[in-house]
């Protein structure tokens, strides 16, 4: 163990960088879970019932306190907890996850896997995704544009069926001089003001400029702390994708994504989660290392609770807007 331990970080980078690195540093199931108790644990392992500092690693990998006798999982309180698959699947699963550019569907996954059911690569993938969003993460901040697309609606032979399908994502991205900066999106019910508001006032910190168009949903923004710019498209004769550019841009890359990765196949409840992804993936666009979006992966996996299959079936059941 101390081997292992002493090998890490390698030239003070604390993730493998490439899959020839990833295999390097994990060989074997010990090593995965040697791993995520140091990223679980940075600062060393302690009790959580006593609190003591020093503690005996068990065969199967588990804490046991010499004090108050405690066993403590590696894994308890994350969204490995009770799993019957190896780590290494898992670990392998973040880093396939992370690496490919445009992420990847529950069927993709089960084929590189050779997971035996397609569910089980369903659900470990939306495990996965309810560790993409940090709890407490900072709203956006500076310029930012906001405007809404449409997602789903795939032609359907069905009449009427595609308006049904219809889901409405509202954008918001910070403007970086020409370029943009993070971004944040979720499903909104309609075009109300009671919809767009909270969006904007959970994505978007107070006191931030906001470009928007000229609908009347976004009249609220200057009573509730904003410098709200809206642009009248039909004064300007702007189309709007040159209005807001950096918004349609990402609505543009965010169908390619529904429609490539995905095939279009995502259900109306499920729909934050891949946004959640998908905001993951795109706010870091610029990591230079991919292995630097697993280690951010595993980080907040250790740090969000599990999630029964039942309640990932359930699909979004958020209170309020959970950026
Ligand atoms: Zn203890």
């Amino acid at each position: 163990m101390a081997e292992e331990r002493s090998r890490h970080p390698v030239g003070g980078v604390d993730y493998p960088r490439t899959l020839q690195e990833f295999d390097e540093w994990f060989p074997s199931e010990a090593a995965c879970i040697d791993y995520l108790q140091r990223v679980r644990w940075p600062e060393g392992f302690r009790c959580p019932q006593c609190g003591a500092e020093a503690a005996w690693r068990t065969a199967r990998g588990e804490f046991r306190c010499p004090r108050c006798q405690r066993q403590t999982s590696p894994t308890a309180g994350t969204v490995f907890e009770g799993t019957r698959k190896p780590l290494r699947t898992w670990f392998l699963t973040m880093w396939y996850v992370t690496s490919q550019k445009h992420g990847v569907s529950a069927l993709g996954l089960q084929r590189v896997l050779g997971l035996g059911s397609c569910q089980t690569a369903w659900a470990w993938l939306h495990k996965l995704r309810r560790a993409m969003v940090r709890p407490g993460r900072e709203r956006l901040n500076g310029e930012v544009e906001v405007d809404e697309t449409y997602v789903g609606g795939v032609e359907a032979n069905v009449t009427g069926r595609q308006t049904f399908k219809k889901s409405i994502v509202a954008i918001a991205v910070e403007i970086r001089g020409r370029g943009s900066g993070r971004v944040r999106m979720r499903r909104v019910e309609d075009l109300s003001g009671e919809s767009l508001l909270p969006f904007v006032e959970a994505a978007v910190c107070p006191g931030a400029v906001v470009h928007t168009d000229g609908w009347a949903g976004y009249i609220g923004l200057a009573r509730r702390g904003y410098y709200h710019r809206p642009k009248s498209l039909s004064a300007s004769g702007d189309p709007a994708h040159v209005a807001m550019p950096r918004v349609h841009r990402i609505a543009a890359l965010l169908a390619r994504w529904w429609l490539g990765t995905h095939q279009g196949a995502i259900s109306r409840r499920h729909l934050d989660y891949y946004l959640d992804e998908y905001t993951f993936r795109y706010n870091r666009r610029g990591s230079r290392a991919r292995g630097m979006l697993f280690y951010r992966l595993l980080q907040q996996a250790v740090r969000v609770d599990p999630v029964p299959y039942k309640r990932l079936v359930g699909g979004s059941s958020r209170a309020g807007p959970n950026m």
